[in-house]
């Protein structure tokens, strides 16, 4: 009986041996085989596209046929159901198998799920209905008194309009769009949830955070967390924006909420404009350089840090400069980066002018490229060669945008001179303005009506109602006049109808920004979060090449504790901003806080 057992707990344990071997070995024959495939149509699909926003001929659509038929191509099979298939049997048993294996399958089953060819007809229809839903969009006539107005000159207006009447007027003329979206919006609800169900996600909101390795629970508790870390210097900033702004518009009786036409942007996301701060002149400065002096000391400030020169490919692909005004065609003004074969071949996309604004861009843009460069190596995988999650390529671009505008690095740079004058502390509240102002609104505003819309189905008659009450409980913003059921507000907000479930990347991407600013600043360079000088510290280039060469290989969460010593936290922003909090008590003595807890 003895040996009986021993003879069969033996074979047991030879089987366990060889059989996860053997499947580990068809697992990456499948991924090997799939991964070969996608960079061929991921590559032919960028190059379409590229054609398409680098070289617009009027009348000509060959780049928009050939943009379309390359990315469906791409879709057909990244949702083929061969590949579905595959990907689920591999799964069943995903013990057997290498994590990174395990990591990577998980990845083409999630890319599976938006376009699953099991339900292709709910696939097209969806595809139809975005096309359809970006078109009413951004083809719609705004108008004001009857006279068409670009959204540009909406913007300029509840920037700089003192006139609360005329401020009313672009306002309700910036939401007409809704209406027009409502019934498309109504339409693409049910089918992108739909389309996910098919791959058993619950709905698209719990597919979108998925990519997060987070529940749909995890990741609102996440975003309530950040919004009450946040509250109560959003509540000092609610508090001045009310009483400085009804003092702009002769207001005796300061309102309680802001009313939304008051605020300089369309959907009160951004406050910064309601301050002017006397700083440092930066246009002014670039004005005596050229458009390719920005690129170059864009690579030189990252080369300083360690990275690699930019590969030849970059330089000769890119399209960096405005046209010339002779061009017999126009590109995308659109500053954004590329990697087009998931390989070597990276490139951007923007027209650079000597300016503040394309100065900051340029070293945002560069970060998605050095995040492209890092992660292309031969540990990480061509499934996982994405960003730690989708916050953190935003994160690192706008880390090193936020670096290259303090003052030490711009003094160091000859761009200022040393020591010049600025007020120091209007800049700071501009800053909170626009970077504290914004959570409310993204994690939020944003994110819970996506959370109710995807995941509750909240119906179409409750649009609106639900809209405004998140707005006058995150933002305490109130609407002008009544906003019945005929509007749909949240529309007007273009990724609600062609982005839809992801806003708190981009919060997420704040978020993380400060958290590795500040380990920058004060455990690397043991300086002050405000005036810190990146420029050639190799120690500074180590600590970004961590984050940056796993890619999407290692957890996010993982990751940040490593390299930050924390977790996820709005810490490190509520830090930035803290030097705030005492002068705007001062500010603000005597005046009526009337936001409410979360
Ligand atoms: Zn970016």
């Amino acid at each position: 009986m003895k040996s009986f057992y021993l003879f069969f707990f033996l074979s047991l344990l030879l089987m366990s041996c060889s059989s996860p071997e053997k499947r580990q070995k068809e697992a990456q024959a499948f991924i090997d085989a799939y991964s070969a495939k996608l960079k061929g149509l991921y590559y032919a699909a960028g190059e379409a596209e590229w054609a398409l926003n680098t070289k617009i001929v009027e009348g000509d659509s060959t780049n928009a046929v050939a943009a379309r038929t390359t990315k469906e191509a791409l879709s057909a099979f990244t949702g083929s159901t061969d590949n579905i298939n595959r990907a689920r049997a591999f799964l069943q048993n995903k013990q057997e198998l290498l994590p990174l294996q395990v990591k990577q399958i998980e990845k083409i089953l999630y890319a599976a799920a938006n376009n699953p060819q099991t339900v292709s007809e709910l696939v097209k229809a969806r595809i139809k209905a975005e096309t359809e839903q970006t078109e009413k969009l951004f083809g719609f006539d705004f108008k004001i008194d009857g006279k068409p107005v670009t959204t540009n000159a909406i913007d300029d207006i509840l920037k700089k309009e003192s006139n609360v009447a005329q401020r009313q007027k672009a306002w309700e003329a910036s939401k007409e769009v809704g209406k027009v979206l409502k019934d498309g919006l109504e339409n693409l609800q049910r089918l992108r949830n739909e389309t996910v169900k098919a791959l058993g996600y619950n709905d698209y909101f719990s597919y979108q955070v998925s990519d997060y390795g987070m529940s749909t629970e995890e990741m609102m508790e996440l975003m309530k967390k950040l919004n009450r870390e946040l509250r109560p210097l959003f509540r000092e900033l609610h508090t001045y924006a009310r009483y400085e702004l009804a003092k702009r518009y002769g207001v005796k009786d300061v309102p309680d909420m802001i009313p939304a036409h008051w605020l300089p942007n369309r959907w009160g996301q951004d406050w910064n404009t309601i301050v002017t701060a006397e700083g440092v002149d930066l246009d002014a400065a670039l004005q005596q350089k050229t458009a390719e002096w920005l690129v170059q000391e864009g690579e030189n400030f990252y080369v300083s840090l360690g990275f690699p020169k930019l590969p030849p490919v970059f330089w000769e692909k890119s399209s960096l400069y405005p046209l010339p005004p002779d061009a017999t065609y126009k590109k995308n003004n659109h500053a954004s980066a590329w990697h087009m074969d998931l390989e070597s071949d990276v490139r951007s996309l923007m027209s650079v002018e000597p300016n503040a604004e394309w100065y900051e861009t340029v070293n945002h843009e560069l970060g998605h490229i050095y995040y492209y460069m890092s992660y292309t190596n031969p540990e990480v995988p061509v499934i996982l060669r994405e960003g730690a999650n989708r916050a953190y390529h935003e994160a690192m671009g706008s880390l090193m945008g936020l670096a290259a505008m303090q003052k030490p690095f711009i003094e160091q740079l000859q761009l200022i001179a040393a020591n010049g004058k600025s007020d120091d502390q209007k800049l700071l509240l501009k800053d909170a303005l626009n970077y504290v102002v914004f959570i409310p609104f993204s994690a939020g505003v944003m994110s819970e009506f996506e959370h109710d819309l995807y995941k509750n189905n909240l119906p179409k008659d409750q649009y609106n109602k639900r809209w405004w009450e998140l707005c006058e409980k995150y933002q305490g913003m109130t609407s002008p006049s009544p906003r019945g059921e005929e509007y749909c507000d949240a529309a007007s907000k273009t990724h609600i109808n062609d982005d839809a479930a992801q806003y708190y990347d981009y919060a997420l991407s704040y978020v993380i920004l400060f958290q590795l600013h500040d380990h920058i600043a004060t455990k690397i360079l043991q300086q002050d979060v405000h005036a810190t000088n990146y420029f050639g510290n190799q120690a500074i280039g180590d600590f970004l090449r961590d984050i940056m060469r796993p890619g999407a290989s290692r957890d996010w969460r993982e990751v940040l504790r490593e390299k930050t010593g924390e977790d996820l936290s709005a810490r490190a922003m509520l830090k930035y901003f803290e030097p705030l909090t005492a002068y705007l008590q001062t500010v603000n003595q005597g005046r009526r806080h009337t936001l409410g807890d979360i």
